[in-house]
């Protein structure tokens, strides 16, 4: 198969192509058109045509087309499942988890294209502001880069998409060049549903060669990118006045006080740092176990961890596959060995086969290491000890990233005491920081990146708030 580029509406072949593989099998699954910089113009030409056409488009026209292609998703749920497990290796139960959840991201985008809307404001509160009837309209912002990663290739596509479309923006979309097909779906889908050609425009081929066309033309409004903080500070420090949101990697901590219950609880958190290989920007990487029931945790949890199955992503009940590249193998087994080396105990794993790095959890890690203080985007956790809730919060904080950050507990005043001092986008109270439903705000401190996701907060980066004041006689 022969995937060929997205533009105007249109179909539109290039001179290069490569060999997009199953990174479990490593069989070929199609051949990926490269965009070259006058394809990646024309879709920008694209889609800055189409722009006066979707500010046009009334509200209820954009949330009948984003309510289509949620339909279009129910529809054929399980092929869209079968395509993100295929390029992506995600086991099916969570490449079908994630095509629920993309549905969901869709439907909220229809119901908030129909209440984008401003406020009043009261002049007259301001001497010589009297005698004046003022308020804000929010009115799309343009055309808008949409660069988006592997791990989630529907639903981060989707987070983009839908709050841009339901904005009445149009959009030129670059997903990550291991995950085009997903991206390529939804473009039919969108077509399907009636949105004007040229609105929605996919391109493919290498992220720094497209990415410097995206962020260098005029044309481009704003830039939404989520991916590695190496690649959004680029961005960021690249793109002159455009907007930037920037959603950006992790290494997520939870915390585990003392007398919670560790059966409710070690479940969740072998789920919050195994799904998808770890392969997840709010993967639990540290845990944090008070000191009086550190040993039974770790004796329980490696029992949990025991009965992960690893395999074929296809299999039904796989709950662990091949990292995305065999250098994400390597980097992880160096990684893992330098903590080892260093001090931590390594109770499980360790190591891999076939391009599937083995659960593995490892106790008294050192901040320093590199498994600690680095994103790791694989299935490996590390469980260090506390004595106070004071010294469990400073751990947490002890990191240049701050996404989101989970605590167990059952003593509502280090729950407080937690959501006041994490340095985070999110506090999880009794859940893994690894939660996430798609209407939430979603987004990160420090090197976790800028802005806000979850559809409706999406919209609102989308947007231009415009001023209208009436003068009355
Ligand atoms: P990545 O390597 O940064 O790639 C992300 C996207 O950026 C891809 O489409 C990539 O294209 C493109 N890209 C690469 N270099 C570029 C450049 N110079 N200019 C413009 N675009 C460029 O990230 P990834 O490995 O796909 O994804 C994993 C990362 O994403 C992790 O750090 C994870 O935490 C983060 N993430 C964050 C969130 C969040 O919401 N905070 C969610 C999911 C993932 P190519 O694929 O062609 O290189």
């Amino acid at each position: 198969m022969k995937q060929l580029l997205w533009i105007g509406g249109e179909y539109r072949a290039t001179t290069s192509y490569f060999e997009l593989k199953n990174p479990y099998s490593l069989e070929t699954i199609a051949d990926i058109a490269i965009a070259k910089p006058d394809d990646v113009d024309a879709a920008i030409s694209a889609a800055n045509q189409s722009a006066a056409k979707m500010a046009a488009m009334p509200s209820y026209q954009r949330a009948e087309i984003l309510e289509k292609v949620a339909g279009f998703l129910e529809e054929e749920r399980e092929e869209c499942a079968r395509v993100i497990s295929e390029e992506a290796a995600k086991p099916l139960k969570a490449a079908r988890a994630e095509v629920e959840r993309t549905i969901m991201t869709y439907k909220f985008a229809s119901q908030e294209a129909r209440r984008i809307h401003g406020e009043t404001v009261p002049m007259d509160a301001a001497p010589g502001g009297e005698g004046r009837l003022a308020f804000t309209v929010r009115e799309p912002i343009g055309v808008i880069a949409a660069i988006t990663p592997f791990n989630f290739p529907m639903n981060l596509v989707a987070h983009k998409v839908g709050p841009a479309i339901a904005a009445g923006n149009t959009v030129v979309l670059k997903p990550a060049s291991q995950t085009p097909l997903s991206a390529y779906k939804i473009a039919e889908f969108f077509h399907r549903a009636g949105l004007p050609e040229g609105a929605l425009n996919v391109v493919t081929g290498s992220g720094s060669s497209i990415g410097d066309v995206l962020i260098k033309d005029e044309r481009i409004k704003m830039i939404t990118f989520t991916g590695s903080p190496e690649v959004g500070k680029y961005i960021r420090e690249n793109s002159g006045l455009k907007r930037v949101t920037l959603e950006l990697g992790s290494n997520s901590a939870v915390i585990v006080d003392d007398k919670v219950n560790l059966e409710k609880v070690i479940p969740r958190i072998v789920t919050g740092a195994f799904s998808y290989q770890g392969q997840v920007c709010i993967s639990i990487q540290r845990v944090f176990v008070h000191e009086h029931i550190a040993d039974t945790f770790i004796e329980q949890f490696i029992n949990e961890v025991k009965k992960l199955k690893t395999g074929n992503p296809l299999n039904e009940n796989t709950d662990i596959s091949a990292l995305i590249s065999k250098g994400d193998v390597e980097r992880t087994k160096q990684w893992v060995d330098e903590a080892v080396a260093a001090g931590a105990g390594l109770k499980l794993g360790g190591d891999s086969s076939d391009g599937i790095f083995q659960p593995t959890v490892l106790v008294d890690v050192q901040s320093t290491e590199k498994v600690s203080c680095e994103e790791i985007f694989a299935p490996v956790v590390h469980i260090n000890r506390f004595k106070t809730m004071e010294e469990a919060i400073e751990l947490v904080n002890d990191s240049k990233y701050g996404l989101q950050a989970g605590i167990f507990t059952n003593d509502i005043h280090h729950g407080l005491q937690a959501a006041k001092k994490l340095e985070v986008g999110g506090v999880m109270i009794n859940e893994i920081p690894t939660f996430r439903v798609d209407q939430m705000p979603y987004g990160g401190v420090k090197l976790s990146g800028m802005g806000r996701e979850g559809v409706k907060y999406a919209v609102e980066e989308m947007t231009e708030l415009k001023l209208i004041s009436f003068k009355m006689e």
